[in-house]
């Protein structure tokens, strides 16, 4: 008679196998943290001997589940930003902070805690893309869970890696040290394709490839991704990557939201592997993956909670449901996704999309003994029908729920018994996360009450503390200034004429100041437009000072350049009030005297202001230089016959704010 370790009687024995075996009064076998044998109880116990037993009472027991893409340490970030759209969310508050906090004490405490989420509700094996991934797979193996570990390569400096060149390293030096490890199966992730280069990319598919392990990347997640790909390379992600030569290695994409037929098909003969995250993609309105035409082609989709800070939970029961719900809804076909369908994705398929088909995924003689017990005696799942077989997938996607997991085991180690954690100190472990959320609310509460660190966190700017004087004059529209410039006195440098769009957000507090997003269209001497520059300017509270008529202009101004879209901004900056100039202007640079002034001849069309308005102006650098700028621009004012000069305080911003 065979001799087991373990065996678990009087379950209700779901294998997940490709014929979906199931037996109500069944049993399985464990020995050496393999599965020895499933099927009904009857047969296990009249074959084999076990030197431990285990009444199930009737559960259901399951394989565990697969969470086929996360980024396990931002548990620690869960509920930090949220409802923002992904690249507020993201540039405007992930990545300052991971910046600022991802270290490896970070990483080892977020995984442990993600690790305890995922082992209450029912997960086995997680795969998982961050930075410091050696302190993800130390803190994985310490809690026994399964993990595809990728540490993540890309061409922006990250918390770990100051360049691409160190990332690879990284990657290289983690898969020698992890490479045959029980639980851990180490992998790389190139991030995404708009977030590495071609070089990178090729790198990352050459180490994988060498080493034999999975290339895990973020696939075609937005609209707006796929667009610019189309305009910078004429194709989408998957052609792109195909040339590349990427699908050559083993790779697991996770998204896919915006792919057509062919690339799905293409990604199914490289025999890749995708991750659908349904909950990310519907928080962050990146929009639904066809998760149906990808099993009719016949892909491997798994399931994925993607990170906690955009899911928020890594609950694989809702994500599991959603895949279900989500499929039917999209596509007005309630066939769409059956409920055992969606738990294969969630466990034999999952696994298969992860590379680790032959490890674990079902409960096969041989796999790994990856298994969960699952108590559907609750209030939310009762009653149970037995006419159809399939009746006991139904109420497991449709009702049942994480927390109806009471037991988990791992490579045949109970990680969850009687749903008490084995192996992680909870308490502690939420004590430790509650003193990190206060740390990061310290630090972004100081961010977010000032819109200068506020824009030094997503922007390179840079301070300039200038002064200007200047005089202001309106005048009639028709002022012939071409005709007034041509006076022996004043020596015409150059001529631009531009349009410019100004947006100004102003604040609550006076004292933040204005921020102004601006951008200029030049416009050649043909009238058609060319070039065009996005700027912002963070300026100070104004001081200003009267000199002789003409206005001086003190304030401390911070430069940068605008690398985001005005809507970004404004979504980033929360501003109280904004306030659109829209002018055409013509400006000079002319020479009074051996000194160096603007003119500015503007007319603004938004709001619409009559007549137009003159502008002469200068930088200066000291008390005196202004005081002997602004007689002289005073001067140049009457030489133009634009009046005597008298000051026009008003800025175009408050006009338009009068309106
Ligand atoms: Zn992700």
């Amino acid at each position: 008679m065979e001799k087991a370790d373990l065996l678990l009687i009087n379950a209700h024995v779901l294998t997940m196998d490709t014929e979906f075996r199931a037996f109500p009064a069944g049993a399985v076998a464990v020995r050496n943290g393999a599965i020895l044998a499933v099927g009904p109880q009857s047969e296990l116990l009249r074959d084999l001997r076990a030197e431990d037993t285990v009444d199930c009472r009737g559960a259901v027991a399951m394989p565990a589940l697969i969470n086929a893409h996360t980024h396990a340490a931002m548990s620690l970030l869960r509920g930090l930003a949220d409802d923002l759209r992904l690249d507020v969310w993201l540039l405007g508050y992930m990545m300052p902070v991971e910046r600022q906090f991802v270290a490896p004490d970070f990483v080892r405490l977020g995984t442990r805690l993600a690790c305890a989420e995922m082992i209450r509700g029912g997960v086995g094996t997680f795969a998982d893309m961050y930075y410091f991934e050696d302190d993800v797979a130390s803190a994985a193996a310490e809690a026994g869970l399964r993990a595809v570990c990728a540490q993540t390569v890309m061409k922006h400096p990250t918390p770990d890696s100051d360049s691409f060149e160190d990332g690879l390293e990284r990657a290289r030096a983690f898969l020698k040290k992890w490479k045959g490890h029980r639980l851990i199966v180490p992998a790389v992730a190139a991030h995404a394709p708009y977030t590495c280069t071609e070089e990178i990319l090729r790198a990352c598919t050459a180490l994988a490839i060498e080493h034999g392990v999975a290339l895990h990347v973020h696939l075609a997640e937005t609209a707006a991704e796929v667009d610019s790909m189309r305009r910078e390379f004429g194709m989408p992600e998957v052609p792109y990557l195909r040339n590349l030569g990427m699908f050559a290695a083993k790779v697991t994409a996770a998204h896919g939201v915006h792919l057509d037929e062919g690339e799905i098909r293409t990604i199914w003969k490289a025999g890749a592997g995708l991750a659908h995250c349904p909950t990310s993609n519907l928080k962050l309105a990146s929009g639904i993956a066809p998760v149906a035409k990808m099993l009719e082609i016949g892909l491997a989709v798994g399931i994925g909670t993607d990170g906690a800070a955009s899911n928020n939970d890594l609950d694989m029961f809702e994500e599991l449901r959603l895949a279900a719900l989500l499929a039917k809804g999209s596509s007005g076909n309630p066939t769409a996704v059956p409920a055992r369908t969606a738990l294969m994705m969630a466990t034999r398929m999952g696994a298969h999309a992860l590379h680790l088909g032959a490890v674990t995924g079902s409960l096969e003689p041989g796999k790994r003994a990856d298994l969960l017990l699952l108590d559907l005696q609750g209030v939310h799942s009762s009653p149970g029908f037995q006419r159809s077989t399939d009746s006991v997938y139904s109420r497991i996607v449709y009702s049942a729920k994480a927390c109806d997991v009471t037991d988990l085991m791992v490579d045949g180690k109970w990680l969850l018994r009687g749903r008490a954690l084995q192996n992680l100190p909870e308490a502690d472990l939420l004590h430790q996360a509650a003193e990190t959320a206060r740390r990061l609310d310290a630090f972004l509460e100081l961010r977010e009450s000032s819109v200068l660190s506020k824009l030094v966190a997503i922007e390179t700017a840079t301070e300039e503390e200038s002064f200007e004087v200047q005089v202001k004059v309106k005048v009639p529209a028709d002022f012939p200034i071409l005709q007034r410039l041509d006076n022996p006195e004043l020596e015409v440098l150059y001529q631009r004429r531009y349009r410019e769009y100004d947006t100004y957000f102003e604040f609550a507090a006076a004292d933040q100041g204005r921020l102004r997003y601006r951008e200029d269209q030049y416009v050649a001497d043909s009238g058609e437009p060319t070039n065009a520059r996005y700027r912002l300017t963070l300026t100070g509270p104004t001081r200003e000072r009267e000199f002789t008529g003409a206005v001086l202009l003190s304030r401390s101004r911070f430069l940068a350049p605008a690398t985001r879209s005005r809507r970004f901004y404004r979504e980033y900056f929360q501003p109280v009030r904004i306030i659109e100039v829209v002018k055409n202007r013509l400006r000079w640079q002319i020479r009074f005297r051996g000194t160096e002034f603007y003119v500015n001849f503007d007319a603004v069309s938004k709001p619409a202001l009559p007549g137009s308005f003159l502008e002469v102006k200068s930088r200066t650098w000291s008390r005196r230089d202004a005081e002997s700028k602004a007689g002289m621009i005073v001067e140049i004012v009457r030489l133009l016959g634009a009046g005597d000069a008298e000051a026009f305080r008003e800025d175009y911003v408050e006009m338009a704010g009068k309106e």
